[in-house]
């Protein structure tokens, strides 16, 4: 059976990017009438917030996106990504790195495969000797964990972006404060919970190729389905956020809107129906298209 998911981050109210994120994830489940389900990905200790989890959730059900069972969150799940690490770690895929932030930008300015991620680790623990290893430990350093992927090619076929293709670099699985890190979590448990469609925002798009490569490495049933939509942005050109005002279903309401009309800006937004109307998100399930979506994302 299909199953969608959205899987908001609790560090603030969900602004109408994310909520057209969630809308057009729940609407291509549903359509087909696939299960969908909510994870909090509040694995971040220092940007998570409990409060937003319940203001989050509020947001997404006064939109009338609703989901089967509890919501999962990865703060629970920590056994799970244990055991992946783990079996990446008995595989020998798995190497301490001691660089600091400072260092890696320093050394990611050399020329590298320009398939590689913008944020790619250039690979200077990749071969640290023993005696190397131990100053680091001695110096106070704690070590993240990377995988090994020795720059592996994936592709993927993206419902919006056509084929892509990805060089996996050695990401990062365990921060050096013991976090799991973002894609071994939503690996792991995409894969646990029988995701078969991703819907997100296309900013993490070159995440998609490093989480292919983990279903591969820890034997798990892959996605069949991604689509990578676009971000909104403000009049300033950024990326949309709450410092740009009337960006969030609270200031819209505050504005004089209906909930009707924000769920009627986010879908004639995404190609989904005429600008300008009011609309509840259940009237538009029979009518949902990727075939819309894309080429409203494409015009953009
Ligand atoms: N938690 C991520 C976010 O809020 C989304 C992750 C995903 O959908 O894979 O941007």
């Amino acid at each position: 059976m299909s199953c969608g998911r959205y899987a908001p981050s609790p560090t603030g109210e969900l602004h109408l990017g994310n909520l057209r994120t969630a809308l057009v994830a729940w609407l291509a489940a549903r359509s087909v009438g696939a299960r969908f389900l909510l994870r909090i990905e509040d694995l971040d200790p220092d940007r998570s917030r409990d409060e937003w989890v319940e203001v989050q959730l509020g947001e997404l059900g006064t939109i009338g996106i609703d989901w089967d069972g509890e919501p999962v969150r990865q703060s629970d799940r920590g056994p799970l990504y244990g055991e992946a690490l783990d079996q990446l770690r008995s595989r020998g895929l798995l190497y301490e790195c001691f660089c600091t932030r400072r260092e890696i930008r320093e050394a990611a300015s050399a020329p590298h495969d320009p398939l590689l991620p913008e944020n790619a680790y250039p690979g200077t623990c990749l071969e640290l000797t023993a005696a190397e290893r131990s100053r680091r430990i001695e110096e106070g350093r704690r070590p993240a964990l990377r995988v090994r992927a020795e720059a592996a090619r994936i592709g993927f076929r993206d419902g919006i972006h056509g084929d892509i293709e990805g060089v996996v670099d050695d990401f990062v699985v365990c921060r050096n404060d013991g976090v799991f890190s973002y894609n071994l979590a939503v690996a792991v448990d995409d894969a646990d919970q029988g995701v078969t469609g991703v819907v997100r925002g296309d900013d993490l798009i070159d995440s998609t190729s490093r989480q292919i490569w983990l279903y591969r490495q820890l034997g798990l049933t892959e996605p069949v389905a991604w689509h990578h939509l676009p971000l909104l942005y403000g009049e300033d050109g950024e990326r949309l956020a709450k410092r740009h005002g009337g960006a969030t279903l609270e200031e819209r309401l505050a504005l004089g809107e209906t909930v009707g009309e924000v769920v009627g800006r986010l879908a004639s937004g995404i190609g989904l129906l005429a600008p300008g109307r009011s609309v509840e998100a259940v009237d538009l399930v029979e009518s949902f298209s990727w075939r819309s979506v894309a080429e409203a994302a494409r015009a953009r």
